[in-house]
């Protein structure tokens, strides 16, 4: 039997294909009081899935906290099922349409009321808002995750909520006019580009990259709604764990000012980390990673002082990318993806008699960027 202070984090698969998710459950705690927290449920099918977990795994009906990370329909689809299925203690989400009447001045646009810009959203982030509703029918009560703010042992880290109210929800809710000009120009594009994008699936341009060379790049831009990302910091038997969602750069930087300011060095417990974004190589730079993973090693040691798992579909071909994979164990992670399968890590609880998750290796060469 497990004795002291333990937790498990359990990242269930999202999806048969090649598009991701995330559905992830944390249990932690002394054995007969322990917290469980649901961090994104991906879609439907995996929001069942989490369901079944905690009941048969955690042995419970109830959850303590349930976090969306952002308003993504393959992040808050499967949370409503947890709602609907589960006795959930606090909701933790975003109600970016809460917010219209204060950012409504930043669009020059007259015409645009307060009220077509709180649908505009709603609409925009349709599983969210379905999430929100089922909560206030069912009396759960909904805290926005702000920088500082606890959830159980885990610290918000990010977003900062000046950042998130006058600079990401302005970006989330640009006008319609400007997104039609956007996808026409992308449908454009598409058209043109279909063959050749077909014939670069097909074959991937790989490049050599080296242990003391990393091929990330400090420009990488993502969507300001996976910016929002909820960033989660917890110590839990003074074992670091780091949950950050689709954040990209800024937001990451934001994390990392933040514990600075607090005196909190994440690299110096870090003992597992979710790697962002699927392994998306636009979430993630060299600056940032030092920053939050700790330096990188000079020489290929093969000593490994955290984990690291990412969400990836079945069938994705293209994530987690070879260069992020490499970035997190050049700063001493191994890495371990779902792919279809439940990936568990656990430190001080009852092994489930699963089998050692094999961790993807360190790769000589990665996909090319042009
Ligand atoms: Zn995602």
């Amino acid at each position: 039997m497990a004795q002291g202070i333990g937790y498990e984090i359990d990242f269930l698969p999202v999806g048969n294909g090649s598009r991701s998710g995330d559905a992830i459950a944390v249990r932690y705690g002394y054995p007969g009081s322990y917290k469980v927290m649901v961090y994104d449920g991906g879609t439907k099918e995996s929001g069942q899935a989490l369901v079944d977990h905690i009941k048969t795994y955690y042995g419970t009906t109830r959850v303590d906290y349930v976090v969306n990370s952002h308003p993504d329909g393959d992040h808050a689809s499967g949370l409503s099922v947890v709602l609907e299925q589960l006795e959930v203690g606090e909701l933790w989400m975003h109600q970016p349409w809460n917010y219209s009447a204060v950012i409504r001045d930043y669009f020059k646009d007259g015409r645009i009321t307060h009220n077509s810009l709180e649908e505009r959203l709603k609409e925009k982030m349709g599983a969210a808002h379905a999430l929100e509703k089922l909560a206030n029918e069912k009396g759960i009560p909904i805290f926005e995750p702000f920088q500082g703010s606890m959830i159980g042992d885990f610290e918000v880290m990010s977003p900062d909520k000046d950042w998130y109210v006058h600079e990401l929800i302005p970006e989330f809710s640009k006008s319609p006019e400007q997104k039609a000009r956007e996808e026409a120009s992308l449908s454009f594009a598409a058209s043109t580009m279909k063959s050749i994008t077909e014939m670069a699936r097909s074959a991937i341009e790989w490049v050599a990259e080296h242990w003391h060379i990393e091929s990330l790049r400090d420009s990488v831009e993502t969507s300001s709604e996976n910016e929002s990302s909820v960033i989660l910091y917890g110590v839990i038997d003074g074992r670091g764990i780091l949950l950050t969602g689709d954040v990209g750069v800024r937001g990451l930087h934001e994390a990392a000012d933040y514990a600075e300011a607090q005196g909190i060095s994440i690299p110096a417990g870090l003992k597992f980390s979710q790697i962002p974004h699927h392994g998306s190589r636009n979430n993630v730079s060299t600056t940032a990673l030092d920053r939050i993973l700790g330096p990188r090693k000079a020489v290929n040691d093969g000593v490994q002082s955290f984990s690291s798992f990412v969400s990836v579909g079945k069938e994705s071909t293209t994530h987690p990318r070879k260069a992020v994979t490499n970035a997190f164990i050049r700063r001493g992670g191994t890495v371990v993806e779902t792919r279809g399968e439940v990936k568990c890590h656990r430190h001080n609880m009852d092994s489930r008699g699963w089998g050692a998750a094999s961790p993807l290796p360190f790769s000589n060469e990665v996909e090319s960027w042009d």
